[in-house]
């Protein structure tokens, strides 16, 4: 039998199987439609799409992330983030069928929270989400053993992001933690090192999967220093950390990332505070700490939709999120200047395998009494994760 730490060191399978190569449902990573996808050249997807959609009537609920494509999200009868859309799948009960046009731990997460009778599907299964992929279970289990090891585990609650798979809120919840979004970071953060003596005392949190978020909510809203966090690579032996310095960190951050959100740097905002003047830069908080400290303001998705809402015309902004939200936002706000941050293109490209020829698929399929790529999370995960998921709930003014 493998030890912790051997476990330990086996490297991470690539985040993304090959187009065609099978599925890997127990992770954020799947590919292949089991059946014959319209073309996107095809004419009349659109037509397609409404008349499978009107034949669904109240039996299909489509929901639709920010960052999805525009074909899609004109068939979304909810938009927002992740938390918002699962707690709209919850409050349909009468829905037969939840389309989730969004990421795969996003399904994951209206079906935990839908009832059992009620059908999650993703139309491409191979739309996961890089950053959840960055924590494999069997990764945070062993991660789990080195703590224990340093003789810190019973001093650190895990906290992991809404953007990991239902098998890490599991693991959250068997261990008295809490789920969190970008909106609450701080409220979880803060709830759980009261949990283990206070934001002043010596308890840690172990911070999932977004090693940025943490950081920045650590040490912007929770007055941490940058040296009381430490990054745990789940690639290196002991994750790269000596028991000393697990013994002296109070954030111990997951070491990953979101490949959009990471893209954005200084150097972006530097330019684009030259090219525009005024501008008000307003980055995400998976954006790294440098960037987060060189713009003006810092909100999760629903805080980027809302202040370009009640922002003055004629303001400009330059926004550093994914580039849908971004150019729905440009086109919504005809009387503000909108930039994106970045000088190239930065779709979210798992997001991005959504499109209408899977859509139309999808509700073909259902129409035609075929339940295609549908996400079931295993009812022991679902329980834990459900704890998890309530924890975050009841925290204060949520
Ligand atoms: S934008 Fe980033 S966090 Fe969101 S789904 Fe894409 S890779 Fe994941």
């Amino acid at each position: 039998m493998p030890t912790a730490t051997s476990r330990f060191t086996e490297p991470a399978p690539s985040a993304l199987l090959l187009l065609g190569r099978g599925v890997d449902l127990v992770s954020e990573r799947g590919v292949e439609c089991a059946g014959e996808l319209p073309a996107p050249s095809e004419p009349g997807l659109v037509e397609r799409a409404r008349a499978a959609r009107a034949a669904l009537g109240d039996r299909v609920f489509v929901l639709g992330h920010h960052y999805q494509r525009d074909e899609v999200i004109d068939f979304a009868d909810v938009t927002g983030d992740s938390f918002t859309l699962a707690r709209e799948a919850a409050a349909r009960p009468g829905a037969e069928f939840i389309v989730f046009c969004g990421v795969h731990f996003m399904a994951e997460s209206a079906d935990i929270l839908t009832s059992p009778d009620q059908r999650v599907v993703l139309p491409d299964l191979a739309a996961g989400c890089s950053m959840a992929d960055m924590a494999a279970i069997h990764q945070v289990e062993d991660a789990w053993d080195v703590l224990i090891e340093a003789g810190v585990a019973d001093r650190t609650v895990p906290v992991t992001y809404m953007n990991s798979s239902a098998a890490i809120k599991a693991f959250t919840g068997r261990r008295g933690g809490t789920v969190c979004t970008s909106s609450n970071a701080q409220v979880a953060l803060r709830w759980a090192f009261d949990r283990v003596g206070g934001v002043e005392g010596t308890g840690k949190v172990l911070f999932m999967p977004d090693q940025h978020l943490g950081r920045n909510t650590a040490v912007r809203e929770l007055g941490l220093s940058l040296d009381d966090c430490v990054v745990l690579d789940p690639r290196k032996p002991g994750g790269g950390l000596t028991t000393a310095e697990l013994e002296r960190a109070r954030m111990i951050l997951w070491r990953g990332h979101c490949s959009v959100h990471g893209r954005f740097s200084e150097r972006n905002v530097a330019e684009i505070r030259a090219a525009v003047p005024d501008v008000t830069v307003l980055v995400h908080p998976e954006c790294t700490h440098e960037v987060v400290e060189a713009a003006d303001l810092v909100g999760s998705t629903e805080f980027i939709v809302k202040a370009l809402d009640a922002a003055e015309p004629g303001s400009s902004w330059a926004l550093g999120t994914e580039l849908n939200l971004v150019r729905r936002l440009a086109r919504a706000h005809p009387d503000k200047q909108v930039h994106y941050l970045d000088s190239t293109v930065c779709f979210c490209s798992t997001m991005n395998r959504i499109d209408l020829p899977h859509l139309v698929w999808t509700l073909e399929s259902l129409v035609a009494g075929r339940v295609v790529n549908r996400v079931e999370v295993d009812p022991d995960d679902a329980h834990w994760a459900r704890v998890a998921l309530d924890q975050m709930l009841a925290l204060p003014g949520y």
